[in-house]
């Protein structure tokens, strides 16, 4: 399997703010690393810099020994990039099936394989079954609850058979099961793709995560299991200084009191 992530000594300067420093990290082919770190972090950043969407003031980053700093986005999705947007990227008045088609066929045109074909694909029958969303084909993507677009949005990006899945809080707003089936699903999808995921909730992490990267102020915090990094002081310095500062974040205090300083709910 490909899809190994490299990233060494960035370093992302925004008019002189520096949003990612001496940053490095390692992502191996069908891993599904977590990525934390309060508002701020440098997270999106991260993800921006490997999408080819911001370029960073120096360092390097590897996609299958491959450098992507200098290639322009649709290079880097060729190269088997896909990545969800914390906004929604669904065309609402289509299906769910006429979406997942659009997304499938986009690829078709970039590969160069003009297939004209009648009915559903493949692909885009195996991410109808791999996203629960079979049911749905039909129905028009505008009526999908919060949860299931974002399924639909995960399928949009499979059927574009990248290696590596950018998430940025895809369980942002969603309800507890919704965030179970989510887990399930990107458990599913990193069987044969590799999975970075923004995420904050700390009972998803505790049930779905193996590793977890931490990010502060644009640098690497710590870096192992979620038990390691939890009981990792400098990682409950960040989370219990930023609630001290931010006494009215929702579910921070209550958190503190059950002695998981780092769940949080919301977030950009
Ligand atoms: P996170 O996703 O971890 O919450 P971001 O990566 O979005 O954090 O942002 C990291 C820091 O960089 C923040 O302080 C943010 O304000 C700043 N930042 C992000 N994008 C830009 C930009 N385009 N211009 C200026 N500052 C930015
Ligand atoms: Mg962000």
């Amino acid at each position: 399997m490909s899809g190994k992530l490299e990233v060494r000594d960035l370093n992302v300067v925004f008019d002189g703010f520096r949003a990612v420093t001496d940053l490095s990290l390692t992502v191996e082919p069908g891993e599904l690393r977590f990525l934390i770190g309060p508002n701020g972090a440098g997270k999106t950043t991260l993800i921006d810099v490997v999408t080819g969407r911001t370029r960073p003031a120096s360092g390097s980053v590897r996609f299958n020994g491959q450098e992507l700093v200098g290639r322009r986005e649709h290079q880097i999705v060729r190269l088997g990039i896909g990545r969800t947007f914390q906004t929604s990227v669904v065309f609402e008045q289509l299906t769910v099936l006429e979406n997942l088609d659009l997304a499938a066929s986009f690829r078709r045109r970039m590969v160069g394989l003009l297939r004209r074909r009648r009915g559903v694909s493949d692909e885009v029958s195996r991410a109808l079954e791999t996203t629960g969303l079979a049911d749905l084909a039909f129905a028009p993507a505008g009526v999908l609850s919060h949860g299931q677009r974002q399924w639909l949005e995960i399928g949009m990006l499979i059927v574009q058979q990248p290696s590596l899945l950018l998430l940025d809080e895809p369980v942002a707003g969603m309800s507890r099961s919704e965030r179970d089936r989510t887990g399930e699903l990107l458990r599913e999808v990193a069987k044969d793709h590799t999975v970075m995921v923004i995420e904050h909730d700390m009972e998803f992490l505790r049930r779905f995560a193996s590793t977890v990267t931490v990010l502060h102020e644009g640098t690497l915090l710590c870096e192992g299991t979620v038990a390691q990094v939890q009981a990792d002081p400098r990682v409950q310095q960040v989370y219990l200084g930023r609630s001290r500062e931010e006494p009215d974040e929702p579910a921070a205090s209550p958190a503190v009191a059950q002695g998981s300083p780092i769940v949080q709910e919301a977030s950009s």
